[in-house]
């Protein structure tokens, strides 16, 4: 559903990423792994355009995504590439001065123009699923880190994405909140979400992603079943690096 091919960026002199490529069908998990800097968050952040890469390729329902905001010629738009793509960052990026309820039915009210009503109990479908509907009418300052992620993720869901892609979303969480958050993804997981998960939880990598890339100064320098990236490593550095996080 999403495919990215030599795919390239560089920030002024320095070269982040050196030529990626990354398929990713329907209904697949993809677990990106690898050392501070190697070029992670860029890569997925890439992938739906919050970063306009250098070089390469994005493909979206098997078509090129263009420079343009809107479709044009076949080229799909960056905007409609956005509404399709969620993402999920590490600091929740919650409107603080929104309930969680209004935070969720943002995105379906503004930019989708659904009614009222509609994105308000598609919302609360939403906040239920993640065990949040007794809080739809707290504000983020009064929530935990485990609540405001997993209401981060509602947000994301309430767009229904074909593709959901999650940057350390437990990194910033004390370490008893990070299962709460784990427990909803691996749901998604079950229920065929097609995602791109960046994660320093190998057990958690292990378990949900189908295939784990490894991301090596600037390049996939390993990618394969997490038994065979995760669990056998064979290359010098990534065996270093997952013991780590062992
Ligand atoms: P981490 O595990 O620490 O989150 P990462 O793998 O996500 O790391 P990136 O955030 O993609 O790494 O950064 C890769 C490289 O690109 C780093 O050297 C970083 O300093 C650089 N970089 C990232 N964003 C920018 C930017 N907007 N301007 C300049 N350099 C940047
Ligand atoms: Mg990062």
């Amino acid at each position: 559903v999403i495919e990215a091919v030599s795919l390239r960026k560089s920030y002024g002199p320095l070269e982040v990423l050196k030529g990626l490529d990354l398929s990713l069908a329907r209904g697949e998990v993809v677990a990106l792994i690898g050392p501070s800097g190697s070029g992670k968050s860029t890569f997925i952040r890439c992938l739906n355009m919050m970063e306009i890469p250098s070089g390469g390729t994005i493909l979206f329902r098997q078509k090129k995504v263009g420079d343009r905001f809107r479709d044009k010629d076949g080229d799909i738009g960056i905007g409609t590439l956005r509404r399709h793509v969620g993402m999920v960052f590490q600091h929740f990026n919650l409107f603080p001065h929104k309930t969680v309820l209004q935070n969720v039915t943002e995105g379906p009210i503004v930019v989708c123009k659904t009614p009222h009503r509609e994105a308000e109990e598609r919302a609360m479908d939403l906040l239920a699923k993640v065990g949040l509907a007794e809080k739809h009418a707290a504000y983020p300052s009064h929530l935990s880190g485990g609540q405001k992620q997993r209401v981060a993720i509602a947000r994301a869901l309430a767009m229904d994405p074909e593709v959901l892609l999650l940057d350390e979303v437990t990194s910033a969480l004390d370490p008893e909140l990070v299962g709460e958050v784990l427990t909803v993804i691996r749901q998604l997981a079950d229920a065929g979400m097609t995602m791109a998960i960046v994660t320093h939880e190998m057990a958690f990598a292990a378990e949900v992603a189908n295939r784990v890339l490894f991301l090596d100064q600037g390049v996939i320098a390993e990618a394969g079943s997490a038994d065979e990236v995760i669990l056998n490593p064979q290359n010098p550095r990534l065996q270093a690096f997952v013991s780590r996080f062992r």
